[in-house]
């Protein structure tokens, strides 16, 4: 399987990493729609959000935990930010190895597109 996203977590594809641990990575995405705009994933790869099983159920807050420490980092955690995960097609995924938005640094709108 050739995924995008384990080739960032191998090394193999270069990426701005603003966090690692264990259970997660997160980087810079490379087409930013907010002034902070990081993608935090699982180490595992796990495709999308239907795919999760009992067994993974902590890496969902794993994902949440390191946002709250990357919006801390980036100074946006009073102010504000948007943790987003897109399922397949009709909410516009596109790479699919599990990944969590973390977007900030301007006003949101509601709903989104
Ligand atoms: P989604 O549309 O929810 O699947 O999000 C995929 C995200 O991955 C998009 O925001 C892309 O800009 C981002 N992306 C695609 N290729 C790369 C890459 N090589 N490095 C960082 N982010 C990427
Ligand atoms: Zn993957």
């Amino acid at each position: 399987m050739n995924c995008l996203f384990c080739n960032i977590i191998s090394g193999k594809i270069p990426a701005k990493l603003v966090y690692q641990d264990d259970t997660v990575v997160a980087f810079d995405d490379i087409n930013p729609k907010a002034p902070h705009h990081k993608l935090i994933i699982p180490r595992k790869h796990i495709s999308t959000l239907n795919d999760l099983t009992v067994e993974d159920r902590l890496v969902l807050g794993h994902m949440a935990e390191a946002a709250q420490k990357i919006a801390k980092e980036l100074n946006i955690a009073e102010q504000g930010y948007r943790f987003v995960i897109n399922c397949n097609a009709e909410a516009g995924q596109s790479v699919f190895h599990l990944h969590a938005h973390l977007l900030g640094g301007r006003q949101m709108t509601w709903p989104p597109g």
